[in-house]
């Protein structure tokens, strides 16, 4: 079996999907063609032109990302806890050196999902880690390369362990998700992938269908955000891209960006 990856979005797939012409995932609404049409490329091609930047947060927390920048550019995020160690999201390169550095630290228990756009090589990780993969059932129809990995999960809350949970929010994707870690910081960290979006000023946090075109969510869709996330506890967010550190003020800038949002839509 051959597997590619979508060069825009990073996601992989079996050969076949490249019958069909076009991503699914960048056909989607929520994301776009590259400007030079659509182009794949596979994991030994990234590794010639690509390597695994991992840097450390705190003493519980390191960024995940590919240098150079390649597709979305975003950052996955490795935490660290006693019962064992997450993956919030995921990055297309996999290479030796991450796979030596991840067992030294423990390896992984699980890879945890906020949504499609970041599952990426997916399942080639969970091979290498031998772990199971968590993605909320709502976003089932989104996944078009699965192995037995990839466990659904529905509800609102999905606890792990060590006070590590997955919050659904639904909104940007169907399954759009958090992951609250507890032991990071005083009153717990989101890690929010693109469930929630820090502006470069760090003084708002937008919910959209889709960032890149700016299609926003309609009422109903922020409203059902709204009342799964208002009641989180925490002060800390990390979202998907350099830059997007919220450290020790994130339910603030949280409370007050729902404000904005609940005056707009007059909810
Ligand atoms: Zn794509
Ligand atoms: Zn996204």
């Amino acid at each position: 079996m051959k597997l590619i990856i979508c060069e825009t979005c990073g996601t992989q797939y079996r050969e076949e999907v490249q019958l069909t012409g076009i991503c699914p995932i960048c056909s989607d609404d929520r994301q776009y063609i590259g400007d030079n049409g659509q182009q794949w490329t596979n994991m030994d091609e990234l590794k010639k032109g690509h390597k695994v930047k991992i840097s450390q947060v705190n003493e519980r927390l390191y960024t995940v990302k590919m240098e150079p920048a390649f597709a979305l550019g975003h950052r996955a995020f490795l935490v660290l806890s006693p019962t064992g160690n997450v993956l919030w999201d995921c990055i297309p390169l996999l290479d030796q050196a991450t796979i030596d550095f991840t067992n030294s630290k423990g390896g992984l228990k699980a890879i945890v999902f906020s949504h499609p756009h970041y599952y990426s090589t997916m399942n080639e990780w969970a091979a290498a880690f031998n772990c199971p993969i968590y993605i909320h059932q709502n976003d089932r129809e989104f996944i078009f390369y699965r192995t037995e990995a990839v466990k659904l999960w529905e509800g609102d809350l999905h606890p792990l362990w060590d006070d590590i949970s997955i919050v659904h929010t639904g909104g940007h994707f169907p399954g759009s998700s958090l992951l609250r870690v507890g032991a990071l910081s005083p009153k717990g960290a989101i890690l929010a992938g693109d469930s929630f979006y820090l502006s470069k000023s760090k003084r708002h946090i937008a919910v959209m269908h889709s960032y890149p075109n700016q299609i926003l969510l309609t009422k109903k869709e922020f409203a059902e955000v709204y009342r799964k996330s208002a009641g989180l506890i925490f002060d800390t967010l990390y979202g998907a891209f350099d830059g997007q550190n919220l450290e020790g003020a994130a339910h603030d800038v949280f409370a007050a960006s729902m404000q904005r949002y609940i005056t707009s839509y007059e909810i």
